[in-house]
């Protein structure tokens, strides 16, 4: 992409980095991403590259192996790779999301045990909040740990885990009763487990079943499961900080660097609609003339970069803002609200440009049309998003009358 959607302001490694995964996506995983898309099969190759790139290991910090790059390179990867295939970033998604989690909120022994083999791509985290009753609604969670001895048994059942089968290290979310009388608020009474298990399907590890792929509309691929405990046991020193009921806190501050991840996968896939809708623009003839030759293409077409632009810039800026250390709620939601509806508008306006071709299976618009819609949902629907910035604003702008 030549002119839109520019960075001002990145250091050198930042730029290398960047046309490395760029000339990776163009190369590796556009050519295949529509095929193995509707075959619904795991990138593996592409996977292999991702890891030797070092892509698993790039927020982590280089005395843990990683490259210890900040949010920002992270998330203009992420968009990179999602103009190619945006089920590419969601493999990487959830690793990252947990190895961020532990990062801040580990204890050392678990920092040291967990994020070098995480860097390297050996161990890949799944994280784990939604259950089959509530999604929005974490405070709802029922499934439940109960100390025994030196060791929790965890029983429940999750939903809607992202890579729940090729993952080996799942951050699980229960409510946990030890120290935490009755009537205590609920988001005080959540624990964050590291659950270890092997990879694939059924029971995974005593206690653990991971029962098969839901059969998805669009975001194939990769893998999306349920998760069930029945008696499963985790050691005391599992606990994400070896603190119990801080696992609610734990989680919103992974949640909240993975909307920038979502803002940016919504940027990725809206640039690689604007492509696609821009160069078949000018392919296409109708009454004698290129179809971009249309006042009411062009106006498209316009609306549609300005669109990546935008979303851009306030992705960029959220990211930013977390690197320099200050709280980004407010422009974490507000660049994943605008991103994701802005990229399925712009997904519907390239593929509104496709006319009847768009509906075929063999232009890769149809697949982007099956993938928008995820990033509606994903870490937080567009309601959640606006009762964050609405609360976020009214704290900032209390009336002092
Ligand atoms: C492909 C996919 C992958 C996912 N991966 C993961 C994962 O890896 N880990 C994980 O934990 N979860 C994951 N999720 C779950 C996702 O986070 C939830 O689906 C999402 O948070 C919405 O929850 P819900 O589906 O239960 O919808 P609900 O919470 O039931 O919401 C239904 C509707 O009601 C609206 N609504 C809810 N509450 C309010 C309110 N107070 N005010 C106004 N409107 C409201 C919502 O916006 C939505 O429109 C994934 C989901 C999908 C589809």
């Amino acid at each position: 992409m030549a002119r839109l959607a520019q960075t001002a302001g990145l250091t050198d490694i930042q730029q290398e980095i960047l046309s490395t995964v760029r000339d990776f996506v163009d190369k590796e995983i556009i050519p295949v991403a529509t095929e193995l898309e509707h075959r619904d099969e795991y990138p593996q190759q592409i996977v292999d590259g991702l890891k030797e790139l070092g892509l698993f290991g790039l927020m982590i910090p280089e005395e843990y192996g990683g490259l210890g790059e900040s949010l920002l390179t992270y998330a203009l990867c992420v968009e990179e790779i999602a103009r190619g295939w945006m089920s590419v970033s969601g493999i990487i998604n959830t690793h990252f999301i947990v190895a961020y989690m532990l990062k801040q909120h580990g204890t050392e022994e678990q920092k040291e045990y967990f994020l070098p083999r995480m860097a390297a791509g050996e161990i890949r985290g799944a994280f784990s909040m939604s259950e089959p009753a509530l999604g929005s609604d974490v405070s709802a969670i029922t499934s439940k740990a109960v100390k025994d001895g030196e060791e929790y048994v965890l029983n429940g059942q999750k939903m809607w885990l992202t890579n729940g089968g090729t993952s080996t290290l799942v951050a699980v979310l229960v409510k946990s009763d030890e120290g935490h009388p009755e009537g205590t608020a609920p988001h005080k009474s959540m624990t964050t487990f590291l659950v270890e298990k092997e990879p694939g399907f059924g029971e995974v590890r005593p206690g653990l079943t991971i029962p098969g792929k839901i059969d998805k509309m669009g975001y194939k691929g990769v893998d999306t499961t349920e998760l069930i405990m029945d008696g499963l046991r985790i050691p005391a020193n599992r606990v994400l900080g070896g603190v119990t009921g801080r696992g609610f806190y734990q989680m919103m501050d992974g949640v909240e660097v993975g909307r920038v991840n979502v803002a940016a996968r919504g940027c990725g896939v809206a640039q690689r609609a604007f492509e696609l809708g821009v160069s078949y623009a000018q392919q296409r003839h109708t009454f004698g003339k290129a179809i971009a030759q249309h006042q009411a293409i062009q106006f498209k077409l316009a609306e549609m970069a300005t669109k990546v632009e935008a979303a851009h810039a306030m992705m960029v800026n959220a990211a930013r803002k977390k690197d320099s250390g200050e709280r980004n709620d407010l422009e974490a939601g507000m660049a994943k609200y605008l991103a994701s509806e802005y990229c399925k508008e712009v997904v519907e306006d390239a593929f509104r440009i496709h006319g009847g071709y768009g509906f075929s299976k063999e232009y890769e618009i149809e697949r982007l049309y099956r993938e928008a819609p995820m990033l509606l949902i994903g870490e937080g629907t567009a309601e959640i998003q606006k009762m964050i910035i609405g609360r976020r604003l009214l704290e900032e702008y209390r009336f002092q009358g």
